[in-house]
């Protein structure tokens, strides 16, 4: 009998949605044990809900989307994705170079399949948003990952970015909010970024789904607008901000001199179409949406859910021992280290994996984003203060006995 087995190298694909602790916590929902998952970031299953002006903008548009849309997208919602681009400064956008896509997600995956030939690299970040690493291999690049700093903020550590870029080098990937450190990079640190690709005429990916989640009275400045003379590609959706990750509603916005970048974007046209388009009642509410690009703040502010349960983690995570973590200032992740000398661990997917077994919690391992150390996980702050507590009461208790 015929096999088909798969034909692509799926490691790293996007570790914290699949792999081996995933599939033991759907065996155990399977036996019906209750897990509490703090791995993925998905507000609505915690009790964040879209604003109501989205819910019924989508309801009393649907009659009018049953069509396909233009591939790049519905020309009102593009016009405003434009006009958002504009306040923040990106420069030289049009509405021709803005794509909707089903979720950051697929523009991810496009923007690296329309770029790397075989043996071309793009640097990431380390710890990363995996699917950027996925979507790398997938087409067929090298991903080349420079780190983070923890002991600078989790900060990208320019040098190291500057030794890894060569002939080959196409990009840079900037996640900013990033997933998972949480971390908010400050101008200066944007700045010397865009000094690198300019140096080496690389191509700038940001990564800006969490640009309106962001704590503390900070600003987020967006790392086109520091590049006009730079071909900038910069992500964002409505997943995390407007709390619809199920709407499946993204975009991607071309910056700075597109001339150079004709093939390319020849290359992204031809990948746009072939999907014929993006979801279109998605698409819909858009304009709606950017018109209330601030609804989150709330949450973000001292008193908001999101605020409370990060100082309530960042609080706990650091007051169990052998554990410390970077304050985060955006999105809704935390990124602790263990000192594993203390806990005897070499394995960072065994850690969590008997702590899931264990306490019935389910985390990522710092694995998972690409973190090379087995000294990290990730914690998603999502549920309510009282369901965090449960776990972190539970992460302590079963530290006080952990040895590997
Ligand atoms: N980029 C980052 C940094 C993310 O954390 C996520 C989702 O967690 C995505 C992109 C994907 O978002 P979307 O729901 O728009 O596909």
């Amino acid at each position: 009998m015929r096999t088909f087995d798969k034909s692509i190298k799926l490691d790293n694909v996007c570790y914290d949605v699949r792999g081996p602790v995933v599939d033991e916590a759907d065996r155990m929902i399977a036996n019906n044990i209750e897990i509490l998952k703090l791995n993925i970031g998905n507000p609505a299953p915690f009790g964040f809900s879209a604003p109501e002006s989205l819910i019924k903008d989508m309801m009393s548009n649907l009659i009018n989307c049953q069509g396909y849309s233009d591939s790049k997208g519905l020309k009102d919602a593009r016009e405003a994705i434009m006009k958002y681009s504009e306040k923040k400064n990106l420069p030289n956008v049009k509405v021709d170079d803005i794509y909707t896509g089903n979720g950051v997600s697929e523009l991810i995956t496009m923007s690296m399949q329309g770029l790397l030939n075989e043996g071309d690299e793009i640097l990431i970040p380390s710890p990363d948003y995996p699917l950027w690493t996925g979507a790398a291999n997938l087409a067929g690049g090298k991903p080349v990952h420079y780190i983070c700093d923890e002991g600078s903020n989790w900060y990208p550590d320019i040098q190291d970015i500057e030794k890894k870029v060569n002939d080959k080098t196409k990009g840079i990937v900037v996640i900013n909010p990033n997933n998972p450190t949480g971390a908010l990079y400050p101008k200066a640190v944007l700045q010397k970024i865009v000094d690198i690709a300019r140096k080496h005429e690389l191509i700038i990916f940001a990564d800006e789904i969490y640009d309106r989640l962001v704590m503390d009275g900070k600003e987020h400045v967006s790392i086109a607008s520091l590049a006009p003379d730079l071909f900038c590609v910069t992500f964002n959706g409505l997943s995390k901000s407007h709390r619809i990750a199920g709407f499946r509603c993204g975009w991607m916005v071309l910056s700075g001199p597109k001339d150079r970048a004709k093939g390319y974007i020849e290359g992204l046209n031809m990948l746009s179409s072939m999907r014929l388009c993006a979801n279109v009642p998605s698409q819909s509410i858009i304009k709606t949406a950017i018109e209330e690009y601030n609804s989150a703040d709330e949450l973000l502010a001292p008193g908001g859910r999101i605020y409370e349960q990060r100082e309530f983690v960042y609080n706990a995570v650091n007051s169990i021992p052998g554990l410390s973590v970077v304050k985060p200032e955006g999105a809704f992740y935390m990124f602790p280290k263990i000192d594993v000398k203390k806990f005897n661990i070499t394995s960072d997917e065994k850690f969590v994996l008997d702590f899931l077994r264990e306490q019935k919690v389910l985390m990522v391992h710092g694995g998972g984003f690409n973190w090379r150390e087995p000294d990290h996980f990730r914690i998603v702050y999502l549920p309510e203060v009282s369901q965090l507590k449960i776990a972190m009461d539970k992460l302590e208790v079963f530290l006080r006995g952990y040895r590997q």
